[in-house]
């Protein structure tokens, strides 16, 4: 039986990817911060196939923590995850402003390259994948993504790079750029003000969590030999926009 480890598991992408791999017969290690989130997501599997780890990625000394006290029967990884992320705005000073890059630098970038770091001997060893979630962010700018699409295109970059340095070692790398997910995300960016992230969903046909776990088992169930690079997914009302021009 494989085992995967996925982060940001208590919403959105992650919830859907936990219950997506342990109904196809994987364990999973399903991580976030929130703990009685957690154990509702787990108590369906049970304890033998969902374990739980409360852990914030932006602290290394909780991810060594978590990594060296899985117990026996969810040490041995076959495929890492990383979705925990966010994106924030709206600060109301220059420092809160500056508090929320650091956040999202320390939680999308910092906390993704700490624990992959963690887990890359028994990655490697086990010839297994990982799996990042970027974002369409990555790719294309947008007035007000300016760190929440650096760090995504940090990832996208990582990936590439990362799958360069494990040449010839048998481990597959994958970044996946979405487009827009109905999930909490906009709830977080946006401050928990449920209206603003109601208007950016209404009515926009957007992609459901379980369209990206789909992807994600997708991805993990290639022959060995197969490696997906990139996948970028959109829902079909999300479009690219192009250049502005300011008039004098
Ligand atoms: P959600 O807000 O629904 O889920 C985000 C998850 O990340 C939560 O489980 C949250 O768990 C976890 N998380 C956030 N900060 C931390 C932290 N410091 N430590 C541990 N876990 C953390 O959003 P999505 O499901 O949409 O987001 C998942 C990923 O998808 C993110 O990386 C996001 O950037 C990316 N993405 C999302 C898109 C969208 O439109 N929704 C589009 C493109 C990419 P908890 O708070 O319990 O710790």
């Amino acid at each position: 039986m494989n085992t995967v480890f996925i982060t940001g598991a208590t919403s959105g992408i992650g919830s859907a990817a936990v219950n997506a791999f342990a109904d196809a017969g994987w364990k999973v290690i399903a991580a976030g911060r929130r703990t009685e989130r957690l154990e509702a997501l787990a108590s369906p599997f049970g304890a033998d196939t969902v374990h739980t780890v409360t852990m914030d990625v932006r602290d290394s000394g909780a991810i060594s923590q978590a990594v060296e006290s899985l117990p026996q029967p969810f040490r041995d990884i076959d495929l890492l995850i990383n979705n925990a992320g966010l994106a924030l705005a709206g600060a109301a000073t220059p420092e809160a402003e500056l508090d929320q890059w650091k956040t999202m630098i320390d939680t999308n970038i910092v906390g993704l390259i700490t624990l992959t770091q963690h887990l890359l001997p028994v990655l490697s060893e086990r010839r297994g994948g990982i799996i990042n979630i970027s974002s369409v962010a990555a790719s294309y700018p947008f007035p007000g993504g300016k760190v929440y699409g650096g760090t995504k295109a940090f990832v996208t970059q990582f990936s590439q790079c990362l799958r360069a340095d494990l040449h010839g070692k048998g481990v597959r790398v994958t970044s996946i750029e979405p487009g827009l997910v109905e999930t909490e995300f906009m709830l977080v960016r946006n401050l928990d003000d449920r209206n603003l992230s109601d208007a950016m969903y209404r009515n926009a046909c957007p992609l459901a969590p379980d369209d990206i776990a789909g992807a994600l088992l997708w991805v993990a169930g290639q022959p060995r030999h197969v490696n997906i690079n990139r996948l970028e997914i959109m829902p079909v009302s999300q479009s690219m926009a192009g250049f502005r021009i300011a008039r004098s």
